[in-house]
């Protein structure tokens, strides 16, 4: 059955990087979801149907207070969300789909989590940090890896910056692909996320992996956690395809 549609307004646009912007919308209609997971956003452009999607970026407990929705958006040339939202003002009507998505949270684990994003595959993590929080405080280690090309590209750092700093057991890096000066005591590592995996003692019988963003990445880290040993129970994933 299909799932409902549910009417939203954009509420605010808010600049997060060189190029990428978080849209706040309000949605009505009694939706709900878990943090992780992601939207459909429909809308019209130049008198066509479209339909995009998008990882929420705030957690359950921030919508249930504010009715509103954050989603975090980085423009591509030429592409048709990208332009509509490139332009958009608060006031904007259009219907949302879901929630979708498995790239969801444990209750509870006995292990480390390690959550990997690239780009805007951050968005799903930032929208657990309560739930990351309780983990953290029942003694689940948590490593949240966030990948881009340069500082500038980088987004919600504080967020997770301030989550690191309220648990010894969560640690977040920050992996710049094209930056040169980096600063070692500040988790700024050169080069593509995946590049951690040797320093990081992974285990099947340990961790359980979140992969999230840029197809590329996912596909390349998913292969090595596979020459590790890892099962796909052990890896969950959520690949930013391109709409056809
Ligand atoms: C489950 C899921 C969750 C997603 N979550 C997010 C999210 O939270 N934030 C987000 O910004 N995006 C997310 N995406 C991607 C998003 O749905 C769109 O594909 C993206 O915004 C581009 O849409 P567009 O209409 O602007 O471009 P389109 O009109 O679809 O594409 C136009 C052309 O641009 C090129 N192109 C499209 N996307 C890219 C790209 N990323 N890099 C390089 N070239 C590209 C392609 O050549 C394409 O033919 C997600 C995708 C999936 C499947």
């Amino acid at each position: 059955m299909p799932r409902p549609l549910y009417p939203a307004t954009l509420a605010a646009k808010h600049s997060l990087s060189q190029n990428t912007v978080q849209l706040d919308f309000r949605v009505e209609g009694g939706f709900d979801y878990q943090p992780g997971q992601f939207v459909q956003l429909h809308f019209s452009f130049q008198g066509e149907d479209y339909k995009r999607s998008y990882s929420i970026a705030n957690s359950p407990e921030s919508f249930q207070s504010t009715q509103q929705i954050e989603i975090a958006i980085s423009f591509v040339e030429g592409g048709i969300a990208s332009s509509l939202f490139s332009e958009a003002e608060p006031g904007l009507e259009l219907s949302i789909g879901g929630p979708f998505g498995i790239l969801t949270a444990p209750e509870q684990y006995n292990g480390r989590i390690i959550l990997a994003g690239t780009g805007t595959g951050l968005a799903p993590y930032r929208a657990m940090i309560p739930v990351l929080n309780k983990l953290a405080s029942e003694g689940t280690q948590i490593l949240v890896m966030m990948g881009v090309r340069h500082k500038a590209d980088m987004i919600y750092e504080q967020d997770f910056r301030d989550l690191a700093a309220s648990s010894e057991a969560i640690e977040y890096r920050a992996c710049y692909s094209r930056e040169q000066s980096l600063d070692a005591s500040l988790h700024e590592y050169p080069g593509y996320l995946q590049n951690q995996f040797p320093e990081l003692d992974l285990s099947p019988e340990n961790d359980l992996v979140y992969l999230c963003g840029n197809p590329a990445m996912i596909d390349d880290a998913a292969a090595a956690l596979k020459e590790l040993g890892f099962g796909p129970r052990q890896v969950k994933r959520e690949k930013y395809v391109f709409s056809s």
